[in-house]
């Protein structure tokens, strides 16, 4: 996505934990504790990739996407479809996603990675298409003159 930034990679810290449990330092129940929350987030906003499931073997991951932000109001710490995430990032000026991956058949959950979306990373002519977009994805019609006014307004 045009406008993800601060980046966070949690792989590393992902592979340290299976190491800790091949090597029989961690129980696999401790790490397959995804909650009933995070199970029907995966179910319902859940992304399929076509990696299996590094406990388990036996199903594909699911990538779930939780967005935080003060502007996202009562959305925050919700999860939201992958598909969703482009659309917000043009309306909204900044929120963080975090994305966690899940197995639905043993419950082996870990965060993945995080980062930060919206529109303030954009230029002043990608921020007027964002305008249109954010328009045509609220289903209404704006006038051309005011999206350049208000732009005026935020320097
Ligand atoms: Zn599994």
């Amino acid at each position: 996505m045009r406008t993800q930034r601060q980046v966070v990679d949690y792989s590393l810290q992902k592979r340290s934990v299976l190491r800790d449990v091949h090597n029989g330092r961690i129980g696999t129940l401790e790490v397959c504790d995804a909650s009933p929350y995070l199970k029907s987030a995966a179910r319902f906003h859940g992304e399929p990739t076509d990696e299996r499931c590094p406990i388990c073997r036996r199903d594909n991951l699911t990538l779930v996407h939780y967005i935080y932000g003060d502007e996202l109001k009562q959305s925050a710490g919700q999860a939201r479809k992958l598909a969703e995430l482009p659309i917000l990032a043009m309306t909204l000026r900044e929120f963080q996603v975090f994305v966690v991956e899940v197995c639905q058949t043993c419950a082996w959950n870990h965060l993945i990675e995080q980062f930060v979306l919206g529109r303030d990373a954009l230029s002043a002519d990608e921020l007027d298409q964002a305008e249109a977009l954010a328009a045509a994805a609220a289903g209404r019609h704006r006038e051309t003159g005011s999206s350049s006014q208000r732009r005026e307004g935020r320097r």
